[in-house]
């Protein structure tokens, strides 16, 4: 048998960060779907076997995506164990809270690492994975990539100048795949505003901000950001857009 006779019919999405927070939220929302779902994560390895082994089919692999080649085993362990990929949503990113003016706080340092981890780990997996997720694209069925990227990547906003840089670096990423992996790849991103996650808790003054201005009143919770990656990815058409998720707030 060959490696198409080989591969089952299930859909595979891959979800980058997926024990926690947003990526755990799409993760959950995609097995609703219907999908398969391989788990990953950088340390939290219990909650991963534990969420792999609540659902069917499901795998768990541990990454550090600062580390390359960890980024490389990723989709290797991920084919290794479903032989497809469908989707691939690059949800794991970190974050670094530096005031706008206090330039010399945002060192090389902290914007190498923020760039290692929301922007040169989603390009080696779409690399890796370029192969496995045209092999499940069919003309009825596109594959799918989806960027979790910040409503800081799009306005002058954010905990830091570097992480809305890097944000902004994921978004033109998207834009250009999309033009390049089309039509056999879809490539979107959504920008959340604020979300309710372990990486916000202790934001009161994003939290009073979009009670106070926000046309929703509100931040986000994971799971309506998981709801708009599921249309996004229902779709077999869309391609090339960032999609705002901030209940209004770039509005006023
Ligand atoms: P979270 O802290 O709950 O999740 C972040 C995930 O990224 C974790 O699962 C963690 O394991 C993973 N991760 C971090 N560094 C990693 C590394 N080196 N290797 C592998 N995995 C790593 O936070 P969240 O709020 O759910 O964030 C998810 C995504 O949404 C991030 O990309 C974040 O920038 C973005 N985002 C969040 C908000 C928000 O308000 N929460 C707003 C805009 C964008």
């Amino acid at each position: 048998m060959n490696s198409a006779q080989n591969r089952s019919k299930q859909r595979v999405a891959l979800v980058t960060g997926s024990t926690s927070g947003i990526g755990m939220a799409i993760a959950q929302q995609l097995a609703l779907d219907g999908f398969t779902i391989a788990f990953h994560s950088k340390s939290s390895v219990k909650a991963g076997e534990k969420l792999a082994q609540a659902y069917i089919g499901a795998s768990y692999t541990q990454a550090d995506l600062a580390d390359q080649n960890q980024v490389r085993r990723l989709i290797k362990d991920v084919l290794l164990h479903h032989n497809r990929l469908d989707v691939l949503v690059n949800n794991a990113g970190i974050n670094a809270v530096i005031p706008h003016t206090a330039l010399k706080e945002a060192t090389a340092e902290i914007w190498r690492q923020l760039y290692e981890v929301n922007v040169i780990a989603p390009w080696i997996l779409i690399a890796e994975a370029e192969a496995a997720l045209r092999a499940a694209s069919s003309q009825q069925c596109p594959s799918c990539i989806l960027n979790i990227s910040s409503h800081a990547g799009v306005r002058p906003k954010g905990a830091s100048i570097p992480y809305a840089a890097s944000k902004a670096a994921l978004n033109h990423m998207t834009k250009l795949l999309a033009m390049n992996l089309a039509p056999e790849i879809r490539v979107n991103a959504i920008a959340p505003g604020l979300v309710n996650t372990p990486m916000t808790l202790n934001w009161t003054a994003a939290q009073t901000l979009w009670q106070e201005r926000s046309p929703m009143g509100r931040g986000a919770q994971p799971a309506e950001i998981a709801q708009v990656a599921s249309m996004l990815i229902a779709s077999h058409y869309l391609t090339g857009e960032i999609v705002i998720c901030d209940g209004g707030l770039n509005l006023t």
